[in-house]
């Protein structure tokens, strides 16, 4: 007989979870280095809007680092990144970061848990935020989200002031991922890593919804299932694994 047919679920689960994080790489990347990969991913990965889509990391209390206003998330590299405080002044770096940046310390400021903000216009994601309804995780792949993402329906305009950063982060609450109505998503992440899996998973689900929506009504999955599946896909190993491959792709 097989030791998986001896053992009990919940002692293999446990084995799987070990071995994946003590296998699967960490980064070999600069936390700088790391923005500026995350950066192309998300341009190579349908969040291309233009200039239009931000990200902040937390270099320490206060300070961040993020891109400079008016270049694109393909031309974002290390040495234009600037470091930048809450109040937005440029510590570090040359140029000046985006206005709409603002709402970004409020969310800090509310979730010490979080390391990493994104935001995009995501092609699918937008087309969805125009429909007035949230987004539905209602497929395995996308289950990294389950349960995990708020909406905000109602457009409070061009986020640049404290008001929308009021608005932006009490709408997002305890979750790691936000649909912004008629305008785009934000995720967060204890990591860069993680904000952007979950930037790209938000987009994916976004474009199955439109997909399966022009095909039927979509079934919702059983939701002890569905939070079971959340905490696997959001194991650190698993998740810095699936960040490397992108960034294996972006730089091939
Ligand atoms: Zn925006």
């Amino acid at each position: 007989m097989f030791e998986s047919q001896v053992l009990s679920d919940s002692i293999i689960k446990e084995k799987e979870i070990k071995k994946i994080n003590t296998l699967l790489n960490k980064s070999i990347y600069s936390q700088h280095e790391r923005v500026a990969l995350a950066c192309h991913i998300l341009f190579n990965s349908g969040h291309d809007s233009c200039l239009s889509g931000q990200i902040t990391a937390k270099v320490e209390d206060d300070l961040y680092i993020t891109q400079t206003l008016g270049w694109g998330f393909d031309e974002v590299t290390v040495s234009n990144l600037l470091t930048v405080d809450s109040n937005l002044d440029v510590i570090e770096g040359d140029g000046i970061p985006n206005p709409a940046n603002r709402f970004h310390s409020w969310i800090y400021n509310l979730r010490p848990d979080v390391n990493c903000i994104l935001h995009t216009h995501a092609q699918y994601t937008s087309a969805l935020s125009m429909l007035g309804i949230p987004l539905e995780i209602s497929h395995m792949d996308c289950c990294i989200l389950y349960d995990d993402v708020a909406y905000l329906e109602q457009w409070p305009g061009v986020p640049i002031s404290n008001s929308e950063g009021d608005i932006i982060s009490s709408a997002l609450g305890d979750k790691n991922a936000l649909l912004l109505g008629h305008h785009g998503l934000i995720t967060v992440g204890r990591s860069i890593e993680e904000a952007t899996c979950l930037a790209l998973v938000f987009e994916k689900a976004a474009k199955l919804q439109l997909l399966a929506l022009s095909a039927g009504e979509i079934k919702k999955i059983d939701f002890s299932l569905g939070i079971e599946a959340r905490e696997w896909l959001k194991l650190d190993a698993r998740i810095s694994a699936t960040f490397n491959y992108y960034v294996r792709r972006v730089l091939s």
